[in-house]
């Protein structure tokens, strides 16, 4: 039987932040990968040669010392990323509310972006000043939002305690304001009345501060895990899950069995997969009820129907052209907590997100548009699987298509002859892609008050990251890894660790 200081499943953001972490203080790291290929939402693919994104299209966190370098300088691969900053004076989000005609721009950095907010809503003044002084305090007193502070025990605050909802609630009235404020609720998945202020302000504040691309979009990552991972002790295990966790003694698993017949040890076995997939690997009889329940319990956040399209130009297209505001969210009303309903009728929100994208000597104006969907939407089809499904589920997928068509259309006429889809993925192509059980975007909801499943498991090896674990996205997902990673290493390795990476 082989042994391993540690097995990780799952080799998406999570999983290959881990395998890092592990590996550079010289543990013998397993990861195992359902799919044939690393990376889980991070991969694009290509058609004629144009790349497109999954699963990572932007983020914030790039300016400054911030939590996202560190982070990637802690495993190494800071130097392989390059950020593609996007905005700047024009803005780099734009926020369009259907129903009420209106239209804001958020330029690039806090200040900024409160000041354009005040001209939005001139008698808003006070709200505005004291939603992002609430946020920048939220980030500023959350320990696992820096490498850089000595460990301490993670603090409720006050604003964990009262929902998004809520908290802006009682700093206006306006229904306008809370949805420009509320917007990056698209990028956790979860309804402004489930997750916590400070939740809602850990993610959004980077976003405000700043919003990039990358280059190469999530292959980079991917690229950069192979890279550095070569001469690590990681033996990658592709097409392959663990289907039994055996053994068990003083609740410890002693004996792990692939789904290609090896069995192998380990002293600690950490999942960065849904959690509901983690309940299905873990021993049931040593499991209480309870702890089934609680997990059971998780419920999905929204899922995405993806439209995947680019410009046609009979020119060449510069590498560096401006495609002004990159991200655009059309809102059909300003209520965000309706917009995230499953069973709400009419048009969803929607994300349209415009890049240059290049590769090899040509460069490609790309449209990608993300429309918020539900397994709700789809289930008809939700016990097929691809290629089982009838005509009726193209019929699905070509009528959003083309009332998405529509809709951006409205926003940009001047796309009409040249805008071509070249794929379009409901939440059942991102359950199949990313082996999710539900197709959510973002694994399960971050509801208030809820314990998500982070850290050690019922089980003294098993542990629990991955986005589902703190905060979804590839800043949350990499996080939740280095504080297990920590956990795993010892504080002193990881204090070491800091030290050679960081200089602190
Ligand atoms: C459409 C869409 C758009 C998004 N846009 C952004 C964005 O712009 N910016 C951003 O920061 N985030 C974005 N996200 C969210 C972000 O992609 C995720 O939060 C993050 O990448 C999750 O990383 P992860 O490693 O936790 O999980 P995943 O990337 O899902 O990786 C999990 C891996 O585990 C594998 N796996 C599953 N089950 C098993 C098993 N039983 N055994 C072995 N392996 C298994 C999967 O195949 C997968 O490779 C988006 C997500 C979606 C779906």
């Amino acid at each position: 039987m082989g042994k391993f200081d540690d097995i990780v499943v799952g080799s998406g953001i999570g999983g290959m932040t881990l395998a890092l972490l592990l590996a550079e203080t010289g543990r013998s790291v397993l990861l195992v990968e359902k799919s044939r290929a690393i990376g889980g939402s991070m991969l694009r693919f290509y058609r004629d040669g144009v790349p497109f994104d999954t699963g990572f299209h932007f983020t914030g966190g790039f300016v400054g010392q911030s939590l996202l370098r560190d982070m990637l300088q802690l495993v190494g691969i800071d130097e392989m990323i390059r950020p593609v900053f996007v905005g700047g004076s024009k803005g780099s989000s734009r926020i369009l509310i259907e129903s009420h005609d209106r239209e804001f721009d958020l330029p690039t950095g806090c200040a900024a972006a409160a000041d354009a907010l005040k001209g939005y809503f001139p008698g808003e003044h006070g709200a505005i000043d004291a939603y992002f002084a609430t946020a920048q305090r939220v980030c500023d007193r959350t320990a696992g939002m820096s490498l850089r502070q000595p460990a301490a025990f993670p603090v409720l605050l006050p604003e964990d305690q009262i929902s998004l909802d809520e908290g802006l609630g009682r700093l206006t009235s306006d229904a306008a304001l809370k949805a420009v404020l509320s917007i990056y609720a698209m990028t956790y998945g979860t309804r402004p009345s489930e997750i916590s202020f400070a939740n809602h302000c850990r993610v959004a504040q980077g976003m405000h501060e700043s919003v990039a691309r990358v280059e190469n979009g999530g292959d980079a990552f991917v690229r950069a895990f192979r890279t550095r991972a070569q001469g690590l002790p990681i033996e990658l295990k592709r097409a392959t899950t663990i289907v039994e966790c055996a053994d068990v003694q003083n609740r410890t698993v002693g004996r792990f069995v692939l789904s290609d017949g090896e069995e192998v040890a380990a002293d600690h076995c950490t999942f960065t997969i849904h959690p509901y997939d983690i309940l299905k690997t873990l021993p049931r009889e040593h499991i209480k009820k309870a702890f089934v329940n609680r997990v059971t319990d998780f419920e999905p956040t929204i899922g995405m129907f993806a439209v995947y399209g680019v410009l046609d130009s009979p020119e060449p297209v510069s590498p560096s052209e401006a495609f002004g505001p990159s991200i655009l969210s059309l809102l059909p009303t300003p209520d965000v907590d309706a917009m995230f309903d499953p069973h709400r009728e009419g048009d969803q929100a929607l994300v349209v997100m415009r890049s240059i994208e290049t590769a090899g000597s040509r460069s490609h104006r790309v449209v990608n548009v993300l429309e918020i969907s539900f397994t709700e939407h789809i289930r008809q089809w939700l016990h097929c699987r691809a290629g089982e499904r009838d005509e009726s589920y193209l019929e699905y997928k070509e009528r959003h298509v083309e009332r998405i068509k529509e809709r951006l259309f409205a926003v940009y006429p001047e796309y009409r002859g040249s805008y071509r889809v070249v794929k379009a993925a409901s939440p059942l192509t991102f359950r199949e892609f990313l082996n999710s059980p539900d197709g959510s975007a973002y694994g399960v909801k971050q509801k208030i008050g809820q314990h998500s499943l982070f850290g050690r498991l019922p089980f003294r090896n098993l542990f629990a990251a991955g986005q589902s674990a703190m905060l979804p996205g590839v800043i949350g997902s990499m996080a939740a890894s280095v504080v297990v990673g920590r956990g795993i290493i010892g504080n002193d390795a990881y204090v070491r660790l800091l030290g050679e990476r960081l200089g602190i």
